[in-house]
C-alpha cells in the first residue's frame, strides 16, 4: 500500500497531492471552467454529439503526467466529476 507523497506548504505545513484520475462523462456539462483553471494545461474539452443531433462537450483529461495534484479543477466544478488519487 502506497504510504503517500506529503510535501510542505509555504508555512511549511503538511501537503499530500492528490492527482486527477478520472473525470465522470455522465456529469459533465462541459462548461470548460476546470479545462481554463488548471494552470499545469492537464484538461481539455471533447466534442460529441448527443441523441437528439446537438453538438455537447464533455471534459477529458489530455495531460495527466503533468498534473501537481492540486485539486483545482474539482473545486470549482458544480457537479462534482472528479476523483482524485494519491501516489
Ligand atoms: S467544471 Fe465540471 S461540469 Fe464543467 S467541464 Fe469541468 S468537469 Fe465538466
Ligand atoms: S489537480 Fe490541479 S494540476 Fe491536476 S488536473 Fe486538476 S487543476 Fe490541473
Amino acid at each position: 500500500m502506497s504510504e503517500g507523497l506529503i510535501y510542505k506548504t509555504f508555512g511549511g505545513l503538511p501537503w499530500t497531492p492528490k492527482f486527477v484520475e478520472a473525470i465522470d462523462k455522465t456529469l459533465c456539462l462541459g462548461c470548460g471552467r476546470c479545462v481554463k483553471l488548471c494552470v499545469r494545461k492537464c484538461l481539455g474539452l471533447e466534442g460529441f454529439e448527443d441523441d437528439e443531433g446537438t453538438e455537447r462537450h464533455v471534459a477529458i483529461i489530455t495531460n495527466q503526467e503533468q498534473c501537481i495534484g492540486c485539486q483545482a479543477c474539482g473545486s470549482i466544478c458544480i457537479r462534482h466529476c472528479y476523483t482524485f488519487k494519491e501516489k
